[in-house]
């Protein structure tokens, strides 16, 4: 038993806890293994705490007592799930030392559990895999591309409400340029999440625009076409040929 505390220790350094009192116990507070996201422990969604009291016949003749307790973010039926989970894994391990084997199948556990179970609410389709997913500071879960385009598509309208004001003299009280709502529930995106989004939609739209250098350079007939028809275009507006949306927007309003 004693070699076997020795290991756990050197595995779950300060998170697990020895009590040596008249009797041996141990408790470790388990959260799920967590995303990228979750460096800071306070914020990951699930813990629970295992207690094992360890009898002195321990491991060959009995096994330990297991308490799960002081759980955050755990359903009942959960919980139910957690403690015949436990059971069944002491009666198959009986005689053997089963503390290390209790504690990682409670942390995979809790990692499915943390995996949201509704789909992504930008492309409606379901989250599957953990790689592909990423949790807002809202707690909110997306693709990891499908936020990537918002965040974009976002990003380029707000530039434009910004280029606008300042082309309006609008007062503004700040730069809201990197002021994203959540497609959700509106809160702002923290920095920390649009930096670990992809910037494969960025590319894509950098692309674009070499793409349409590339035909400008290739192709000075287009340039003439273009100059063609717009002169056309104007010819034809001034003949009364052609609607001018702006005009009749004006005579509706005014
Ligand atoms: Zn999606
Ligand atoms: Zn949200």
């Amino acid at each position: 038993m004693d070699e076997e505390l020795t290991v756990l220790k050197s595995i779950y350094l300060d998170d697990l806890i020895i009590n040596n009192d008249q009797e041996t116990s141990i408790s470790i507070t388990i959260y799920s293994n967590g995303d990228e996201n979750d460096f800071d422990p306070d914020k990951r969604l699930l813990f629970i705490t295992l207690i094992a009291e360890l009898p002195s016949t321990y491991p060959d003749i009995d096994s330990p007592k297991i308490t799960l307790c002081r759980s955050r973010g755990l359903t009942d039926q959960q919980l139910d799930e957690l403690n015949s989970l436990i059971s069944s894994c002491l009666e198959l391990n009986s005689g053997s030392c089963v503390l290390y084997e209790c504690i990682e199948l409670i942390r995979s556990k809790l990692s499915l559990y943390e995996l949201p179970h509704e789909a992504c609410a930008i492309c409606l389709t379901l989250i599957n895999n953990r790689n592909d997913i990423i949790k807002t500071n809202c707690h909110h879960f997306y693709h990891k591309n499908c936020l990537a385009s918002y965040v974009q598509i976002k990003k380029n309208e707000l530039e434009e409400k910004y280029q606008e004001a300042i082309k309006c003299k609008f007062a503004m009280e700040k730069d809201f340029r990197n002021d994203i709502e959540d497609p959700v529930c509106r809160q702002i995106l923290s920095s920390t999440v649009i930096e670990q989004l992809p910037s494969s939609t960025i590319e894509t739209i950098n692309n674009k625009e070499e793409n349409r250098e590339l035909i400008k350079k290739l192709s000075p007939n287009i340039r003439q076409w273009q100059e063609r028809t717009h002169a056309l275009f104007q010819q034809q507006k001034e003949k009364g040929g052609i609607i001018n949306l702006d005009k009749t927007q004006e005579i509706i309003f005014s």
